[in-house]
């Protein structure tokens, strides 16, 4: 009788054993945190990372503006916030997110956030939501700032199709004029070196305390994002990949 007590407790441990293990080995659905100074081009490598990963990329920004024009609930009570020239409180933000990546289900895929968190509030609802379930990282994507300023303020955009050029980068064949429909190029307002000075500031005041957060919890990564957006990929693969 011993024994057989002895052999069932030992089936027992065993089972839970293998079964942890299994869990274990599981593969978890990956959400990127997508971070950077101005002129990183975030939302390029964003939607660059979403193919090769395969999973949804969500820029906040766009589901404002798609909130906004369909007149939804939340977009409406967004809007009465900006038109006051009031930041949207975190509840919102949030509710509109979430909303958004359970109606597409994509809390089972996974998904890369552009222009999300922008606030500790944000960040902690974020990690409530995920809990323990999923696969974690914050990318921080680095530029130097008088690169930025250089790609920012040479850019030249199309009134008519809306085609970007570069004054360096990507020159037009004529000068000043479209290379597809031969319209004006012309420079936006607040592609100035003044206006992204400031950009640069409220984003260090703004991001410091995120940047802070994801390093205590360990999911940060520094990207260095000077190279081309070839090499920027594979940089921030080799990241996720090893945070995997
Ligand atoms: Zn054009």
């Amino acid at each position: 009788m011993k024994n057989i007590l002895l052999l069932f407790g030992l089936a027992v441990v065993l089972l839970i054993g293998l079964t942890t293990y299994r869990n274990s080995k599981k593969e978890k659905p990956l959400v990127v945190i997508m971070m950077g100074t101005p002129g990183t081009g975030k939302g390029t490598h964003s939607s660059e990372l979403s193919k090769a990963l395969k999973i949804p990329h969500i820029s906040t920004g766009d589901l404002f503006r798609e909130n906004i024009k369909n007149e939804t609930e939340l977009g409406r009570a967004a809007k009465g916030f900006m038109d006051e020239g009031q930041l949207v409180p975190d509840k919102i933000v949030v509710e509109m997110l979430f909303n958004h990546i359970h109606d597409k289900g994509y809390d089972l895929t996974g998904y890369i956030l552009d222009g999300f968190p922008r606030t500790l509030i944000q960040a902690q609802s974020l990690d409530q939501r995920l809990g323990r379930d999923y696969n974690k990282i914050a990318l921080n994507l680095n530029i130097d700032e008088e690169k930025s300023i250089s790609r920012i303020t040479g850019r030249l955009i199309c009134q008519s199709c809306q085609t970007p050029f570069h004054k360096t980068n990507l020159p037009p064949k004529i000068d000043g004029k479209c290379d597809i429909c031969e319209s004006d190029l012309y420079q936006r307002d607040d592609d100035t070196k003044e206006v992204i000075k400031s950009r640069f500031e409220v984003y260090n005041n703004d991001t410091k305390p995120l940047i802070d957060y994801y390093q205590k919890s360990n999911v940060l990564k520094d990207i260095d994002s000077n190279g081309s957006k070839e090499i920027v990929l594979e940089n921030l693969l080799k990241n996720i990949n090893q945070k995997r």
